[in-house]
């Protein structure tokens, strides 16, 4: 799996680096930030060696999700360079704007300070070899967005979106961001997250709450491939609220969903 870098120019950045995918929404609150951690998580029980940058300034949900909110990333000396050394857990290295900011506190990013921010905790920190590095970026389309792609050799997107219609705009909207002359990086795939609930005590019944399968037809009509179909469980939403992700758990068939998704990116 060689990456194919869509900026060559800009690929001597984390050359060190096989994979670098980013995690993308068009709107917030579709699971995005779940899917990112989990998938991270998934792949590092595969073996991969993983990185997951939390670059969502608006709400960086890693620290929460990884149960590591009052780590604070020291300082290490590489090479006559000082750099930011990331948190390790669960087999992912992270770094997230969030263990930079107060958590209590809305940060007011002024012209391009988040971006300067970010380009450090790409550049500055001790990433080392990775196989894969994946991004959890802002909802929908921002600076934040142009700033990964100028900075960085993308391997390629990675879409969560739920089935329901004004989610499925958005993530259209967003492909067509990525997909443009200009920005030209590939999207490996949409994933549709909470496509459908279980009740526990009705197992074959599924309630597709937000629509069906609305991300496999917008990825047959965008031509682009539907990497799983996650359902709407309570032991995922635990899962991120106490900061230990299911696909810790590949047994579980929360665990196991997550595996598959992992498998179809790799
Ligand atoms: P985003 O990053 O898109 O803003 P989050 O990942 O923060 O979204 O998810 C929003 C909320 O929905 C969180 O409380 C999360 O735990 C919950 N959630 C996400 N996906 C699922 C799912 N498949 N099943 C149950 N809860 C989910």
């Amino acid at each position: 799996n060689t990456r194919k870098a869509a900026r060559p120019e800009v690929g001597k950045l984390l050359p060190q680096v096989k994979n670098i995918i980013g995690v993308s929404s068009g709107k917030g609150g579709v699971g995005k930030s779940t899917v990112a951690s989990n998938l991270a998580v998934a792949l590092a029980k595969l073996g991969y060696k993983v990185g997951l940058l939390d670059a969502d300034i608006f709400g960086p949900s890693m620290p929460k999700m990884f149960q590591v909110e009052d780590a604070r990333p020291m300082l290490v000396e590489v090479a006559n360079r000082e750099l930011i050394e990331p948190i390790e857990k669960y087999g992912v290295k992270l770094l997230s704007i969030g263990f930079f900011v107060d958590p209590d506190q809305a940060t007011l990013w002024r012209g391009g300070m988040a971006s300067n921010a970010l380009k450090q905790l790409i550049g500055d920190a001790n990433w080392g070899d990775l196989d894969y590095l994946l991004i959890d970026l802002p909802p929908g389309t921002s600076d934040i967005h142009l700033t990964i792609v100028q900075t960085l050799a993308l391997t390629g997107i990675v879409v969560v979106s739920t089935p329901q219609d004004v989610a499925l705009a958005d993530a259209r909207k967003g492909i067509n961001m990525f997909t443009n002359d200009k920005v030209n990086v590939p999207i490996l795939g949409l994933i549709e997250n909470m496509s459908w609930f279980t009740p526990a005590e009705l197992p074959e019944n599924k309630y597709y709450i937000f629509g069906k399968d609305g991300a496999k037809k917008l990825a047959e009509e965008m031509n682009v491939r539907l990497l799983g179909q996650i359902p709407i469980v309570q032991s995922i939403r635990e899962g991120g609220d106490t900061g230990s992700p299911v696909a810790l758990n590949e047994d579980s068939i929360t665990g196991a969903a997550f595996k598959s998704v992992a498998e179809s990116v790799v």
